[in-house]
């Protein structure tokens, strides 16, 4: 990098203990819902963002034996998970970037549904999950398996070529942690009481993994440093600072954050970039050793301030490594403008939390590398004389005209209104979710760049047009609107009484229509817009209660880690919530719902009423169009699909990954083979 670059204290070399980092790039631990069950992929997908430029790749957090386990992560229980650990320091190696490891003891917070192991916590307690497990109080002989089952780990993991031992306090999810907590540690012995004793486990893991393996890997740590839950928690002036002031020199690295998951990974609906730094800055004023931490960092102003200042040392990152595994080069070449920067919705965390390989809104070939050999950066030039038009540039056309244009495919994009973006513009003007604007920035952007893309605003595009554009190929990308009449999950057939008083979708609050009050919000969708819509009427000043089926308002935002934060919200904005029951009819008085369980019906006043039900495909175009097949051939039409919430109504993400499947297997449409490689599990012998 060009010395004089603003950011070439970025690529400076930083030391941890007896390994260098080529960068100030940390991609850290983060989960990715492939662990054990897609090792190659989970191998690859790592691969990629040392070619991207992250000087250190660390794996997501490591069981060490069968008393800890849960979901699908990654293991070292004995030397047969040896070899898919060392796939991914090889993928690492390749591109001269440092493989990281993170070991962990759960301790109380796994599930062992499959070891059926009994859970362990420093004083006994239930378990962290919801099932009916309660964690014994470890003995002294626990805690001295504990060390062993880590050492070993250390020992393996250096066998399958690690070049980082990351020792884990965090998340609320380790024992080393369970330790140290004022709430979770009640013991009397030399393992409770001062913080001394309560960080001895987590001293002595560090001293016996640097005793093990320290002479030719480095040994660092991962801890939270503030719980944000008070006294009852870990707190930055209380046991952050004590702990990292008397382990200071101990570890060749300091990683840290806040706890638990849903305070260190914030959507951008409840945090800014950054907004963990008041939480840390004090780490580096109490330690020699080099700092990283965490805060959703993609600006590389942002980055050069951090290090300017002495906050952090190694800029670290899950979520934008995610959206952009190629951001570090990026910045190195001065390709600014080309980040793909997360926008912070968590449906990466949400992927992983159901327990299948993450994917990102951002970036579609996130969980795709291996298996599909998609590459976040390169895609085959094009390989065909086709011409290709895309009807509507929101979420899917975008990325199906941007895609097809670095293929190098001669591209019109024709868009009904205005703008870029369809739902993500209109979404991003609700309140806490501008950043989710990003989805079509960078596109937008990178069309502008493009000289085989031709954009065309103002362009309802009829059968009529499709045909006569001239074009080979055809997407039809115009996207889906929202029910007005109830029908979704729970109710089958349309509300009785919809004429008798306002009923709106949020496509109308979107739109800006004016909406008198009392609003009652039925939501019967359970993702982010009933409670979103809520908001944004509440903010216009109306009085508002949302009704869901669900025991709680917006449940699938539980997978997003967000669901407390927006009950929260809604209550504290005076939004009323009426939870378990469902949407009955209406009136002109407003509306009748019914517990889900008993029946036992009541009348909510209302003067308007928002459905947030279901959405179906704008896709009346296609119909006429197939009707309409026995004249493609003569207008040169080899092909019409439909992409995005056209073929499909869903998430933004699917929205992304749909367009830009089109544009990947342009002509070369999978027949009737599976759609991508699989990883055959190998039969056990012993049979
Ligand atoms: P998706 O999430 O599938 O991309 P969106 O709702 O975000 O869907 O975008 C659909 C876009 O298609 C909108 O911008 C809309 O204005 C546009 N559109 C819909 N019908 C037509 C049409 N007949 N011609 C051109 N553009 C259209
Ligand atoms: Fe960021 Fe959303 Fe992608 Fe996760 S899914 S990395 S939060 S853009």
């Amino acid at each position: 990098m060009n010395a004089d670059s603003p950011y070439a204290i970025l690529f400076e070399p930083v030391k941890i203990g007896p390994v260098t980092a080529r960068n100030r790039f940390y991609q850290v631990p983060h989960c990715n819902g492939m662990g054990r069950g897609f090792p190659t992929e989970m191998a690859v997908m790592r691969g990629i963002k040392a070619e991207g430029g992250w000087a250190v790749v660390a794996t997501e957090q490591c069981d060490i034996h069968p008393t800890t386990e849960l979901r699908s992560q990654i293991r070292l229980w004995d030397d047969r998970d040896i070899p898919y650990l060392a796939r991914m320091t090889e993928q690492v190696h390749k591109f001269d970037s440092l493989a990281a490891i993170e070991f962990v003891h759960m301790g109380y917070y796994g599930s062992n549904l499959e070891s059926r192991e009994p859970l362990m916590a420093p004083s006994g307690r239930p378990g962290y999950q919801t099932i009916p497990a309660y964690a014994r109080t470890m003995d002294k002989q626990d805690i001295r398996d504990v060390r062993r089952w880590h050492k070993a780990a250390a020992l393996r993991a250096k066998r399958a070529g690690f070049d980082i031992m990351i020792v884990y306090a965090g998340h609320n999810l380790s024992l080393a942690m369970h330790f140290m907590s004022p709430r979770l540690n009640q013991r009397t012995d030399e393992y409770g009481g001062s913080m001394e004793n309560r960080a001895r486990l987590f001293r002595e893991l560090i001293e016996e993994t640097k005793d093990a393996v320290g002479d030719t890997c480095g040994v660092t740590v991962r801890m939270a440093v503030d719980e944000l839950m008070g006294e009852r928690g870990i707190m930055g002036e209380r046991e952050g600072s004590e702990v990292v002031e008397m382990l200071a020199e101990l570890p060749d690295l300091w990683d840290v954050n806040c706890s638990d998951w849903k305070n260190d990974s914030i959507t951008s609906r409840f945090s800014e970039e950054g907004f963990q730094e008041s939480y840390i800055d004090f780490v580096k004023g109490l330690t020699s050793k080099p700092v990283a931490g965490v805060g959703r960092y993609t600006s590389p102003d942002r980055m050069v301030s951090l290090i300017k200042r002495g906050v952090l040392d190694m800029i670290g990152a899950a979520r934008p490594s995610i959206a952009d595994p190629f951001l570090p080069r990026k910045i190195e070449e001065g390709r600014i403008e080309d980040i793909r920067e997360c926008i912070g919705c968590n449906n990466c965390v949400a992927s992983n939390n159901k327990d299948v390989p993450i994917l990102c809104t951002q970036n579609p070939t996130q969980g795709e590398e291996w298996r599909r050999g998609w590459h976040p950066e390169t895609i085959a030039p094009k390989d065909s004389d086709d011409t290709v038009l895309v009807v509507g540039a929101g979420a899917a056309g975008l990325e199906a005209a941007r895609a097809l244009g670095q293929r190098g495919y001669d591209v019109t994009l024709a868009e009904a209104s205005t703008t870029l973006g369809g739902r993500v513009a209109r979404e991003s003007t609700l309140p806490g979710l501008s950043a989710w604007g990003r989805v079509r920035d960078y596109r937008a952007y990178q069309i502008s760049q493009m000289a085989t893309v031709e954009t065309y605003f103002d362009s309802a595009v009829d059968a009529a047009g499709v045909l006569e554009a001239g074009c080979s190929l055809v997407a039809l990308a115009t996207g889906a609107h929202w029910r007005r009449d109830g029908v979704g999950r729970a109710i089958d057939d349309p509300v009785p009484g919809l004429e008798s008083l306002a009923v709106y979708s949020p496509d109308d609050v979107m739109a800006g229509a004016e909406i008198t009050g009392p609003v009652v919000v039925y939501d019967d969708d359970h993702f982010y817009m009933g409670g979103v819509v809520a908001e944004a009427l509440r903010n216009q000043g109306l009085e508002v209660a949302i009704v869901t089926p669900d025991p709680v308002v917006s449940s699938f935002t539980e997978f997003t880690l967000e669901q407390s934060r927006i009950q929260k919200q809604l209550l504290k904005a005076g939004v009323g919530i009426v939870a378990l029951h469902n949407l009955v009819e209406l009136d002109s008085g407003g509306a009748t719902v019914a517990c889900v369980y008993t029946g036992k019906t009541r009348k909510l006043e209302a003067a308007s009423v928002v459905m947030v039900t279901t959405m179906e495909p704008v896709d009346g175009l296609y119909h006429t169009l197939v009707a309409r097949q026995n004249e493609w051939a003569d207008h040169g039409v080899r092909r019409i699909v439909r992409i995005g919430d056209c073929l499909a109504p869903g998430t933004i993400a699917a929205a992304v990954w749909s367009g830009h499947r089109f544009a990947r297997e342009l002509g070369h449409p999978p027949g009737d083979e599976f759609p991508y490689r699989r990883e055959a599990m190998a039969l056990s012998p012993d049979y």
